[in-house]
């Protein structure tokens, strides 16, 4: 046995590893969150209302083919807990765990096949430094496991620092991330013909999304799938 994982064991020995959110004691060493939890977590349905309303916006922005979601972001759930603690305090596990769970649940539904690449929504490059990962990286790693192609997070550029998007309503978060993204010319080769899946932690309107898938499309790429780890419930 090596030494690094005789120390997890004695670790995990001497303090057993608990569930992030219910504290219970966690069997499964890979995971921070239990079984219960995770299966607490309310899923998007295939046809329910929000998920109906932002196919319907994305069909007709006419640059987003197809959209996916695995869980619905609830205030003050599970599901808030984990993304929290994913973009703030850097428990990046959790983005590999929802990656994981998104990229099995397209499997199951035998959906985007035919990807050539994951793109995780870009953070601009201040934010990054700042947070030092992007949180979409993690996820889209899962996703592109499971799905057995490459993560691109380089492709797509962030090139404003939009102002943050909670108080603000679908027009007025279209004109914020609008011109927000663009391709590096060295990357424009890369994309002309291609089908990629946008990845993104948690989706409300979309408009970030379709900013991208925007200009991917105008650059030339043949379809645009969208996934994202949660979704905001309409009310
Ligand atoms: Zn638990």
């Amino acid at each position: 046995m090596r030494f690094d994982s005789f120390l997890v064991l004695l670790r995990d020995f001497l303090f057993p590893p608990l569930c992030f959110s219910c504290n219970e004691k966690l069997s499964d060493q890979g995971t921070r969150l239990c079984l219960s939890c995770w299966n607490s977590i309310e899923r998007v349905g295939d046809v329910d209302r929000t998920v109906e309303v932002l196919r319907k916006r994305f069909r007709e922005s006419g640059v987003i083919d197809e959209f996916t979601s695995c869980y619905y972001f609830e205030h003050d759930g599970v599901l808030q807990k984990i993304v929290h603690s994913l973009k703030y305090q850097a428990i990046t596990v959790f983005g590999r765990e929802l990656g994981q769970h998104l990229g099995k649940e397209i499997a199951a539904r035998g959906n985007f096949t035919d990807v050539n690449a994951v793109i995780p929504v870009p953070l601009h490059k201040l934010k990054r430094r700042e947070r030092g990962y992007n949180q979409s990286e993690f996820i889209s790693k899962g996703i592109a496991k499971e799905l057995n192609v490459p993560v691109f997070p380089s492709l797509i550029r962030r090139k404003k620092n939009t102002v943050s998007q909670t108080r603000l309503n679908v027009e007025e978060r279209e004109k914020n991330v609008e011109d927000a993204f663009e391709i590096p010319k060295t990357m424009l080769p890369v994309v002309a013909g291609k089908i990629f899946l946008l990845v993104d932690d948690v989706i409300t309107t979309g408009a970030t999304i379709q900013s991208i898938a925007r200009v991917l499309k105008n650059a030339g790429a043949k379809k645009i799938y969208v996934a994202s780890a949660a979704l905001a419930k309409l009310e």
